[in-house]
This record gives C-alpha cells, sequence and structure tokens, in this order.
C-alpha cells in the first residue's frame, strides 16, 4: 500500500501533455490553446459609436445651449461618406462609425430637436460615448498565449479577432470497460443477487464532464479471458483505459493478473485512501490504465483522485490539482486511522468562512450520500477522530 500524495505523483508522471491539432472555433469550449494568438486588426476596428444620439463637434457646444443642424442619419454597418462641419450634428445609431470631423456623441435622451433642428444643453467632452479605434486591442498585440483556458469569453474575443480555427491540445480518449456478473442494465429489473451498474453511467459522466472523448465497451463478464480481450481491444483504441471492479482480493478478480499477462507496468495496486484502497495504476506503452474498485463511491473518489488530474494535464490545463481550503467543521466525524480518508460532506460558505455537515453514511457503496454533498473533506492518515469547530482541508467535488 503506497501513500496518497506518492500515488499521486507517480501518476502525474506519466501523465504526458498530448499533441495539438487545429479545430473549429466552436469545439473549442473547455479547451487549452496549443498556439500565442496576436491580433490581425485592431479593435474596435474604428471610431464606433456606444449610444444611439447625435455625433457632432464637442468644441461647437458650450455652458448653455448649442444649436446644430442635422445633417442625415448613419445605422450601424454603413460607412459614414458625410464629413460633420462645424455646426452640424448626424444621427447616429449604437455601433455605427462615427463620420470626419464629429468627435463626440451625445444620447439621444438628452437632446431636443425640431425637424432638422437639434439642441443640446451643455458642454459634451471630447471623445464621449464614442470608442476609439484600437483602443481595446491594436493589431499585433499578444492576446492570449500557449496555455490559455478557453471559456465562453476567450471563444468569443478569438472570434472577433477573426479565428475561425484554432491549434488547441488534443482531448484524450477514454475507454470503460465495467466489470461484474452481479450486474443488470440500467433498465433491468433487480432479480436474486443482481444490482444495475451504475458504475459505467457514473464514469461516463465523470469523464463528459471533462470535456473528454469517452466510449463505454458495457459490461465485462468476469472471466479472465473476456477481460484480457477487452482490456486489449481498449489499449489499442484509447490514451486512457478504465475498468470499474475486479480489483479487490476476491477469487473473481480479475484486472492485475490480466495486466500481468499483457506485459503491463504496474506502477501500484493498493493505496492509503478511503474509500478506494485497491485502486490500481498501469502504463502501457504510452497508455493510462485506471483499475478503479467496483463499490460506487470507491469509484467516484478514485476517478476524481487520480484520473481527473491526469486528464487535466493531459489536456494541458493548468489548474491540474483543485485547490484544498480550510473548512471548520459543524459535526464530528471518525476514521480508523489507517489512510487518509474522505468524508462527503455539504461545504456552505458563511460570513467568509467555509463550514461543514454530515450528509449521511460514509461506506464505499454510499452513493446516495455523494448526491447530498457538494464537498469533501479529507481526514489525514493517523486521526482517528475530529470534532465540530476543527479545523481540515477540504474541496468542492466535479470541478
Ligand atoms: P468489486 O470491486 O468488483 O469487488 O465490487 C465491489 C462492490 O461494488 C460489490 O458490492 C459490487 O456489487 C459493487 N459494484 C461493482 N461494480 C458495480 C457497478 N458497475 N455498479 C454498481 N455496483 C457495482
Ligand atoms: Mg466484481
Amino acid at each position: 500500500m503506497i501513500k496518497l500524495c506518492k500515488a499521486l505523483d507517480v501518476v502525474l508522471d506519466n501523465a504526458s501533455l498530448l499533441e495539438s491539432e487545429t479545430i473549429p472555433l466552436n469545439e473549442a469550449l473547455n479547451r487549452v490553446l496549443a498556439e500565442n494568438i496576436n491580433s490581425k486588426d485592431n479593435l474596435p476596428p474604428f471610431n464606433k459609436s456606444s449610444m444611439d444620439g447625435y455625433a457632432l463637434k464637442s468644441t461647437d457646444t458650450g455652458e448653455g445651449q448649442s444649436k446644430f443642424k442635422i445633417v442625415g442619419s448613419i445605422k450601424a454597418g454603413d460607412v459614414p461618406r458625410t464629413e460633420i462641419k462645424k455646426g452640424e450634428a448626424i444621427k447616429i445609431m449604437t455601433g455605427a462609425a462615427v463620420p470626419k470631423g464629429a468627435d463626440a456623441v451625445i444620447q439621444i435622451e438628452k437632446v431636443k430637436t425640431c425637424k432638422d433642428e437639434l439642441e443640446v444643453c451643455g458642454k459634451v467632452c471630447e471623445g464621449k460615448n464614442v470608442l476609439m479605434e484600437g483602443e481595446e486591442i491594436k493589431k499585433g498585440d499578444s492576446v492570449f498565449e500557449r496555455g490559455t483556458f478557453l471559456r465562453p469569453s476567450e471563444i468569443g474575443m478569438l472570434a472577433s479577432l477573426g479565428y475561425g480555427r484554432v491549434q488547441c491540445y488534443r482531448k484524450p480518449k477514454i475507454i470503460i470497460i465495467t466489470t461484474g456478473d452481479e450486474l443488470v442494465g440500467v433498465d433491468d429489473k433487480i432479480t436474486e443477487g443482481k444490482v444495475r451498474n451504475c458504475n459505467e453511467y457514473a464514469l461516463v459522466a465523470l469523464s463528459k464532464n471533462l470535456n473528454v472523448s469517452v466510449k463505454s465497451y458495457g459490461i465485462v463478464e468476469d472471466q479472465k479471458e473476456k477481460i484480457l480481450g477487452a482490456v486489449k481491444n481498449a489499449l489499442e483504441e484509447g490514451d486512457i483505459v478504465i475498468t470499474s471492479g475486479g480489483v479487490s482480493v476476491g477469487d473473481y478478480d480479475f484486472i492485475e493478473d490480466v495486466l500481468h499477462e499483457i506485459g503491463a507496468d504496474i506502477k501500484f495496486t493498493s493505496v492509503e485512501v478511503k474509500p478506494g484502497k485497491p485502486v490500481t495504476f498501469a502504463t502501457f506503452k504510452n497508455k493510462l490504465f485506471f483499475g478503479l474498485p467496483g463499490n460506487p463511491l470507491s469509484v467516484i473518489n478514485t476517478f476524481e483522485i487520480f484520473v481527473t488530474p491526469a486528464v487535466k494535464k493531459m489536456m494541458g490545463r493548468k489548474d491540474v490539482i483543485n485547490d484544498e481550503f480550510p473548512v471548520i467543521l459543524e459535526d464530528d466525524f471518525k476514521s480508523k486511522g489507517d489512510r487518509d480518508n474522505y468524508i462527503y460532506v455539504n461545504i456552505e460558505k458563511k460570513d467568509g468562512k467555509y463550514y461543514a455537515r454530515n450528509t449521511g453514511m460514509q461506506s464505499s457503496n454510499a452513493l446516495f450520500t455523494l448526491t447530498r454533498s457538494n464537498g469533501v473533506i479529507i481526514i489525514k492518515k493517523g486521526i482517528k477522530s475530529v470534532r465540530a469547530g476543527d479545523i481540515l482541508n477540504g474541496k468542492f467535488i466535479f470541478k
């Protein structure tokens, strides 16, 4: 059994950044840029009105009332042909180009008009309601560096810069293999000795949550040859292979045997973590193999601890480890002290501090507890009990 932090180091040492690929911008959300982005244009590309109003010369206005002749109207998308002369104004819509000669726009709500006469009260400052060409970004400016995580705001920015395709790090393909002769499908009736296969769904959902491509091979019976065949195929097809179940010491737990048989490099088969002790990790060529335990809470816990950071690193993300923060306990909790114990809780922020509340039984099959939880606290190995008021490290889950 190895320490949790050591096991995570081993996983991350073996998770390498994937190569990059050029993809359409509308597929780039939540991916990481593999190129530097410079602006091809000034933004805004021209002096632009930010209001519906009248464009005029600011020097034509003063403390009292000023009168103007309205000489036309410009809408967004128009090319203004007229040059504004002294005493003239032109009606202008939001987003339209401010014509030559004008240096300010007065809002429509702030003026009086009568036929082609405009009356302005008070001084209008130079540049008022005008977005100047290049004031946001200048042509050639560096906008995003390689390694930038693309959120909706970055996607929009790239579109306005004219990048319809961008180079991003490839996302890994995860193959999921679910083992267990006791499993029936989600639509099946539960007969004697059977349980519904929830892990396959949870693992697909966990993978989708990371924006990877995922494929499930469905349920594979607890027969060594069948598991061997599925694992071999999966290691051909995927970058990461995840199995559920079959990593304990029972007579029908074949994952470790299969890994030996194919000559995988087994890095660990047991970690000081609860729930999830029998988690297994191996590499095969440049592929990663995670043998996760079958209990529904263990499978999610070990995916979050080991698979999520590996995937993030392979996709080029910098937030590989979800930050822990101090959490004040509102209930007492117990632990055996033999492993780092992950306790699923509800974390709430009150007056700038985080508080954790018990959400129910913590046995490794207690998936219902997890549905009532938004976070986890960690009772470190060696500690057997903690009390309300104590402070532990915690974090939010599925981030
Ligand atoms: P195993 O790790 O294969 O020994 O399984 C441990 C426990 O998890 C057993 O009680 C199994 O019935 C249960 N289990 C294993 N796989 C699944 C699954 N896909 N869905 C629900 N429960 C499972
Ligand atoms: Mg099993």
